[in-house]
């Protein structure tokens, strides 16, 4: 067990009300590759927002025993970096610098050597050291989403948080970077928990998969072979889908059409 997820209930306050988005809901991650799926509102980036320590939730969710919003701010810079779901356009700093400002909370008086190296290590893995003297500004959006990625990669935490990174990559760079996640969890024990929105992206790459259902609550659990079939594909997205099995298990899906027989219609 890597992170523990304890009676969480969360209600966003609304001018209208409470938004409850979850009811007593448990999980214990695994260490490794681990995916959230779930239709859109099911409560993927609350989730995430939750683990990060953004929001004043009930229940309890524990690192190593240590519940996340009594851990100090400067001890979870070390533990955990997040990557929000966001398109953020304007900064004047060039790529390098961007990048280098994931080591910030290990940047002491000056830049070290050792800082220096992180940084074009993950930019070389990453193929954007060709933009290293460029304006970030003037970056194209994928372009920029990886500049962010590089910065969430480069703190070298326990666990990294990541809010659907691959949205605005072409299919080369999403494979590229989510080969790149393996290589980091493999090579330095590093957690991932990322959202993506591709059901196939994620049965090729994660280790384990939630899946969310619309209401919040989790549905299943479990690698890419247990959690993906046509039953959830209807009763969590309400698509009737086929899927098939490579050499290795992997499940592929193709969706065929909404069950919703008003769709279309
Ligand atoms: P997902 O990332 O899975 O699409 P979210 O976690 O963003 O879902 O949202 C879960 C639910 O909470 C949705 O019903 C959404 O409308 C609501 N929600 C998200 N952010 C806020 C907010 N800041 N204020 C009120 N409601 C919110
Ligand atoms: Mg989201």
């Amino acid at each position: 067990m890597m992170l523990k997820i304890k009676n969480l209930s969360f209600s966003y306050k609304t001018k209208k009300g409470n938004n409850l988005v979850f009811d007593d809901l448990n999980i214990d991650f695994m260490p490794g590759f681990n995916v959230i799926l779930g239709p859109n509102g099911s409560g993927k980036s609350t989730m995430l927002k939750s683990i990060f320590g953004l929001l004043s939730y009930k229940g309890e969710i524990c690192f190593g025993g240590n519940e996340i919003t009594k851990i100090s701010s400067d001890e979870k810079a070390k533990l955990i970096s997040y990557l929000p779901q966001m398109d953020i356009e304007t900064s004047s700093l060039t790529v390098m610098e961007m990048v280098l400002l994931g080591r910030l909370p290990e940047l002491t008086r000056r830049i070290k050597k050792k800082d220096l190296n992180i940084v074009n290590k993950t930019m070389n893995s990453l193929n954007i050291s060709h933009l290293a003297t460029r304006p970030f500004n003037e970056l194209s959006g994928g372009q920029k989403k990886i500049v962010f990625i590089a910065q969430t990669l480069v703190r070298e935490p326990k666990i990294i948080l990541l809010d659907e990174p691959v949205n605005s990559l072409d299919l080369q760079k999403q494979l590229e970077l989510c080969s790149l996640l393996r290589q980091i969890i493999d090579e330095k024990g590093i957690n991932i928990i990322v959202v993506l929105h591709d059901i196939n992206l994620a049965c090729r790459f994660a280790h384990h998969i939630i899946i969310l259902d619309s209401e919040g609550k989790l549905y299943s659990y479990g690698k890419p072979k247990e959690v993906v079939n046509k039953k959830m594909l209807e009763e969590v997205y309400g698509v009737v889908a086929s899927v098939s099995y490579d050499e290795n298990e992997i499940p592929s899906i193709s969706a065929i059409r909404s069950v919703n027989r008003a769709v279309g219609k």
